[in-house]
């Protein structure tokens, strides 16, 4: 098992997943050295992926804010083709979006084979915000909501949407960069002291602080009910950047050794391809 999976059996307690990097960590350089091999493995892998045209990558992120899920992405798909990911960020949907189902605007933005598919926020929302604002759910137009049902609804339409991508070969992969209380008011604080951060800074964003139990608890209900082996979830410690940068592309290159993309093997027809273009090209 991958290190900080949340397990498959739901009995997943947020309090054992720590939001600092464990004992004995490396130093900043050593794991700037270990994102860099890990950043070029990937470009690699995608390339392949790319040529072997069966399989797609898409990988969540969710989290608290001021956590680091746009840091992490930038640093972690950095060295990647930029024509092999396309990163969607989901913020509060439109009227037309909230006419849709909740699924509806993320099937719309999956990854191609081929492709790697990051998602700045996601479907996820569904059952963290709309499920600490209650006005957000009240706004989805929804026919009859039985409040007792509809969060263990919304998990197995989520689990079953996720499985089928799966057996259509887009392989799931799912952070939750696990910040601390602590650590997201000093980073809110400095957002507030450095100028080039200020426009970071929303106050809005202290609203949802205020309700942080309460969205720990959704976080952890969401991640026992959708950690699976076809979607899994990753508890990432977010307090250390350096290493949480470090987590997120293991856990990426993992998966993508997993699927084991390959360049397509040549028929005898293509072969003759090739020679017949050796030849034109030597006899110009
Ligand atoms: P940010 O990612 O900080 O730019 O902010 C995006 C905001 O949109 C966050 O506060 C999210 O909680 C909010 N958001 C994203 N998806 C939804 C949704 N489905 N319903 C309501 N709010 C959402
Ligand atoms: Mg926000």
């Amino acid at each position: 098992m991958m290190t900080h999976q949340v397990p498959f059996d739901g009995r997943f307690s947020i309090g054992e997943f720590s939001t600092g990097p464990p004992d004995g960590m490396p130093s900043k350089k050593v794991l700037e050295e270990e994102l860099d091999d890990l950043v070029d493995e990937l470009d690699t892998l995608q390339q392949r992926l790319f040529a072997d045209q069966r399989f797609a990558v898409l990988a969540v992120f969710q989290a608290m804010d001021a956590a680091g899920k746009d840091s992490t992405i930038r640093k972690v798909f950095s060295g990647v083709n930029p024509a092999g990911f396309r990163v969607h960020a989901f913020g509060r949907p439109s009227e037309l979006e909230l006419r849709h189902d909740f699924l509806a605007r993320v099937a719309e933005r999956l990854p191609e084979r081929g492709k790697i598919g990051i998602f700045n926020r996601s479907h996820y929302e569904e059952v963290l915000v709309v499920r600490v604002h209650p006005e957000f759910l009240a706004a989805q137009h929804l026919p009859g909501v039985d409040m007792l049902r509809i969060w263990t609804e919304r998990f197995e339409s989520i689990r079953g949407f996720e499985q089928h991508l799966a057996r259509n070969g887009i392989a799931v992969v799912k952070f939750w960069l696990n910040i601390s209380r602590k650590e997201q008011k000093k980073r809110f604080l400095s957002r507030i002291d450095e100028e080039d951060k200020n426009w970071k800074f929303r106050l809005g964003d202290l609203d949802d602080r205020a309700r942080w139990k309460e969205f720990q608890s959704a976080y952890e209900t969401m991640l026992r009910e959708t950690s699976r082996a076809w979607a899994p979830w990753y508890a990432i410690p977010a307090d250390d950047k350096a290493y949480m940068r470090v987590a997120v592309a293991r856990v990426v290159v993992e998966t993508l050794r997993n699927l084991d993309p390959r360049f397509p093997e040549l028929g005898p027809e293509q072969r003759r391809e090739l020679e017949e273009g050796r030849r034109r090209l030597e006899k110009e």
